[in-house]
């Protein structure tokens, strides 16, 4: 692209947007020019903002450790060229957040959310490029709705898990195998808490086997992403019965979900699924988007893989890895999903959408 579409980041000081620095830092496409994040951090260069909180193992890129950093309330200085922003910051509560968002939106700009508070918000589409591409349509009812300028709107990313696993799910369904029930246990890493996730000393050593509100997101997403369009919305799907226990482990990042699940009358052989997975691609891959994992699903026959030690930065962070799949003597099938929590689950999966939306003729660049 010759001329890069400027964006910005809205809690670009917190461990999802440190990641959006990092992975945006030689972005063929993006290029970063408004930091933003609470007061705390608001006039304040980025290099001190996350000075004695820079999480990456990559330096603060030269053009951003100056960048003075704006309160992300402060509409008034955000610079005139910015075309898109990525969001990952919660603010007082779910409808603060919620309108904050929308806020954008009605200013004209494009939002990539890793926020929970707008995916069950009717017009807004949950995205996971791989799966459900065509629900970016129901942006210009979005628009229509809320009397929102033309390049305006919401755009949202699902629960950082998720993604280990659906893509699987939804390549068996693509092949002619729905799937009735799934039972999931995730092992999910510290990231996933956030700063403060990484930080606290008592975190570490021990799995936590509470992650409040993660279970009930995880049950009730599937429906959403897997439904389908209609006049309005979305219709969503509610074929698939799911149970999930959800863990924190002392694990910088990676989330690995145990999968058990039955299908709905045709069983696929253990060959059948393999090939499913190693063969599956869609709309990012057929585009060649920059942030498409090649192949999106890794299937690993080694006993012991998928490991996040070894499998974690598969695709870059963005693919999902699959081992383990063996028969099961009460389900159909189990396997082990892998994926990249703050990179497939939330920076990397928001740009991935970005790109589609470029694409897709969204973003005006
Ligand atoms: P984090 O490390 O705690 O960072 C929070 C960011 O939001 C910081 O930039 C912080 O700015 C800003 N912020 C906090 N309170 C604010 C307020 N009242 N007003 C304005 N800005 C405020 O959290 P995170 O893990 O990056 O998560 C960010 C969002 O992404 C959350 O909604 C989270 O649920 C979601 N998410 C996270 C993951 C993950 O793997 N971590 C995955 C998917 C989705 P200061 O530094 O100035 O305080």
């Amino acid at each position: 692209m010759k001329n890069k579409i400027a964006v910005g980041i809205l809690g670009a000081t917190g461990v999802v947007g440190q990641n959006y620095v990092r992975l945006l830092a030689n972005h063929p496409w993006f290029e970063i020019k408004d930091v933003a994040a609470s007061s705390r951090s608001a006039g304040k260069s980025y290099a001190a903002a996350v000075s004695g909180k820079w999480l990456m193992n990559s330096e603060i890129p030269e053009d951003l450790a100056g960048m003075v950093v704006r309160d992300v309330t402060d509409y008034e200085s955000i610079p005139q060229d910015i075309k898109l922003f990525f969001s990952a910051t919660e603010l007082q509560d779910k409808e603060v957040t919620r309108e904050f968002e929308f806020a954008y939106a009605k200013k004209g700009y494009p939002v990539v959310s890793n926020s929970s508070a707008n995916r069950w918000t009717d017009d807004v589409p949950m995205i996971v490029p791989e799966i459900n591409p065509d629900h970016l349509s129901i942006l210009k009812i979005q628009q229509q709705n809320r009397d929102f300028p033309d390049s305006g709107f919401v755009a949202v990313k699902p629960n950082c898990s998720v993604q280990s696993y659906l893509v699987a799910i939804h390549a068996l369904r693509q092949a002619g195998f729905p799937v009735k029930e799934i039972l999931v246990n995730t092992l999910q890493a510290l990231s996933g808490a956030g700063y403060r996730g990484l930080t606290e000393p008592e975190r570490r050593e021990t799995v936590n086997p509470l992650i409040p509100g993660e279970e009930g997101k995880t049950e009730k997403e599937p429906s959403k992403i897997l439904g389908s369009l209609n006049d309005t919305g979305i219709t969503l799907d509610n074929s698939i019965a799911m149970s999930a226990l959800c863990t924190r482990v002392p694990l910088v990042d990676g989330h690995t979900a145990l999968v058990y699940l039955n299908f709905e009358d045709k069983v696929p052989t253990l060959e059948q699924i393999t090939q499913i997975w190693s063969d599956f691609t869609a709309e990012p891959q057929e585009l060649d988007l920059p942030f498409a994992p090649q192949p999106p699903i890794i299937v690993k026959s080694d006993p012991d893989r998928p490991q996040v030690a070894l499998d974690v930065d598969n695709g870059k962070g963005m693919a999902v890895t699959i081992g383990r799949l063996e028969q099961d003597k009460f389900f159909d099938i189990r396997f082990v999903a892998l994926s990249h929590n703050t990179v497939r689950g939330a920076a990397g999966g928001a740009i991935l959408t970005a790109e589609l939306l470029v694409k897709k003729g969204l973003i005006l660049g």
